[in-house]
């Protein structure tokens, strides 16, 4: 049997941990591509969720927890600009 000259080292799927075949390009790190684009989509996600967590509030001036959207301004409802007097439903 003919011997392939690699000199990958074992590894495992960088998204689900499936050990991936020897022989592979060595650019590979995950078994299919729904992983990369599971990872990939991981990634972008934890870096926006980054940015967010440095978001700031513009009427009090604490950070902003948990915020659903990168150009959240308020830390929550309380700090939002009261224009009109009118209580919109949820
Ligand atoms: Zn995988
Ligand atoms: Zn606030």
């Amino acid at each position: 049997m003919k011997k392939y000259h690699v000199d990958m080292e074992p590894a495992d799927c960088e998204w689900c941990a499936k050990p991936l075949p020897i022989v592979r390009h060595w650019r590979t790190l995950f078994c299919n591509k729904d992983c990369g684009n599971a990872y990939f989509n991981k990634l972008a996600a934890d870096a926006a969720a980054e940015d967010r967590s440095r978001l700031k509030c513009e009427a009090c001036g604490n950070p902003i927890k948990g915020a659903k959207r990168a150009h959240q301004r308020y830390c929550g409802r309380r700090c939002w600009p009261s224009k009109k007097r009118k209580i919109a439903p949820d």
